[in-house]
């Protein structure tokens, strides 16, 4: 334990009351002057209105989609009192992890791994599942890659009695038995894909046979469930303004937690797979900036092998395999990028948020990618100090910190640094144990197969 704990008036972990907690989200986007671009109907080009969304999502999702100009939005009593079974979620400063890397710097973290779905998605899908059931429909569909977000859905649905259809892309169904598992006891059925329950899995099984899907696939299959069922809706873990909305609750626990101790980040810090836990973290502090009364510097973390917004390009691109979706404007490496399996199944996306693809085009944000197993090294040490088995995708956030504070001790500033620790790793022993026996490896696409990919990105204007 580190010495520092007895002394300062920083306390380890700095809890909330629940009456401190958020009682509206906060909509960065109102205090953008660009604003990201808005999704394009793939059949008309124009960009979708609200009757164009209509058959997919609930209505006060799509307003809330659309909604460009609310700096704040109320959360409903409902879904407050839900967020109280698992938050206020802890702000926890790093002492053992300072004193490993004797580093200057002060490090903090925003841990929302403490729910059974084990990672922040849990935020988003309380809110989509109240939406859903106040318009009186009988379920939901949606995909999962990796599981938590399936299973945040599935646990949110099963408070709100909503029936739950989860596509789960293949190779994750065959591999992670126990988040299924998981799912299934929370009510919800889990159908592998790409799958023959809908014409789009059916029509890229022919295509490619054999294949062991990607969360692409998934999305196309989920939304032709959804449009196709009476009652049914589909519902995104990642990726939309509506989610990254939602999520802006880490950011408003964590900056309330730092001002009632006087603490100014200098530096945030999150993963980006679809760009919802960053988008979420950053929004308060990045509204801050926008309007000019704080700077902070902000940096979005990626894997190597999926490196959207290092390597990507900005433009229109389908937001799924099967070109189901609306198209959106964003950081992509093309939708039908299949990245190498790589253990944060969570950020294996090929796209970005156009809320944080529009930031880091302005230079708002920065971005930096590392390869796996640099990644699980900053894991091992982590949690060999700070007790916690952090996911594997939150890790890149941890290798980051790690890696600011190293330059802190390099050139002796004492900055501070908060990052989102998005989740726990229980379910990625697998990859854990790849790691230990040395097994790991790291895939980096070459930049040819990155120019084939984006050679495929559709032709729009914008
Ligand atoms: C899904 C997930 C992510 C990445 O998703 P974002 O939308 O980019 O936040 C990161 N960490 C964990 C633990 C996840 O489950």
């Amino acid at each position: 334990m580190s010495k520092n704990t007895n002394n300062s008036a920083i306390p380890y972990k700095i809890y909330l009351q629940e009456n401190e907690m958020p009682t509206h989200y906060y909509n960065v986007r109102a205090d953008m002057k660009d604003k990201p671009a808005p999704l394009v109907n793939p059949g008309t080009g124009n960009p979708v209105t609200f009757d164009d969304l209509k058959p997919v999502f609930c209505d006060e999702l799509i307003e809330q989609e659309l909604n460009d100009t609310d700096r704040y939005i109320e959360i409903p009593e409902e879904i407050r009192d839900f967020y109280k079974m698992y938050r206020p979620s802890p702000l926890v400063r790093a002492y053992c992890l300072e004193e490993k890397l004797q580093t200057p710097a002060k490090i903090y973290y925003k841990f929302e791994g403490n729910n059974t779905s084990g990672s922040h998605k849990l935020n988003s899908a309380i809110a989509q599942a109240y939406y859903a059931k106040k318009e009186g429909l009988k379920g939901v569909t949606t995909e999962t890659g990796a599981g938590q977000w399936g299973t945040a859905l599935s646990m949110a649905c099963s408070c709100l009695g909503l029936d739950c259809k989860v596509y789960m892309v293949k190779v994750s169904y065959e591999q992670k038995p126990f988040r299924r598992e998981v799912m299934r006891t929370y009510g919800a059925s889990v159908t592998p894909s790409p799958s023959e329950t809908t014409e789009v899995g059916r029509k890229i099984l022919r295509e490619h046979p054999g294949t062991t899907g990607s969360l692409g696939c998934a999305i196309s299959e989920a939304v032709e469930a959804a449009a196709t069922s009476d009652g049914y809706k589909y519902v995104l873990g990642s990726v939309l303004n509506q989610v990254l909305l939602h999520q802006s609750v880490i950011g408003e626990e964590a900056m309330t937690a730092m001002k009632k101790y006087g603490i100014k980040p200098d530096v945030i810090i999150g993963c980006a797979g679809g760009g919802s836990n960053l988008g979420g973290l950053i929004s308060p502090f990045m509204g801050e900036k926008l309007r000019g009364e704080a700077d902070y510097r902000f940096v979005a973390v990626e894997p190597a092998s999926c490196p959207s917004l290092t390597r990507g390009r900005y433009a229109y691109d389908f937001c799924d395999t099967g070109h189901v979706c609306p198209m959106a404007k964003m950081y992509t490496i093309g939708s039908g990028y299949i990245p190498a399996p790589n253990h944060a199944g969570g950020l294996r996306y090929h796209g970005m948020s156009p809320i944080v693809s529009e930031l880091y085009h302005q230079g708002e944000i920065e971005a930096v990618s590392y390869t796996q197993t640099e990644v699980f090294e900053a894991a091992r040490d982590f949690a060999r100090v700070e007790g916690i088995l952090p996911a594997p995708e939150s890790s890149h956030a941890i290798k980051a910190a790690i890696d600011e504070a190293l330059k802190c001790k390099e050139t002796g500033e004492e900055k501070t640094i908060l990052f989102g620790l998005t989740g726990t790793g229980y379910f990625d022993l697998y990859a854990y144990e790849q790691f230990n026996d040395g097994n790991m490896t790291d895939y980096v696409p070459s930049d040819e197969e990155i120019e084939a990919s984006l050679a495929t990105l559709p032709n729009i204007e914008g």
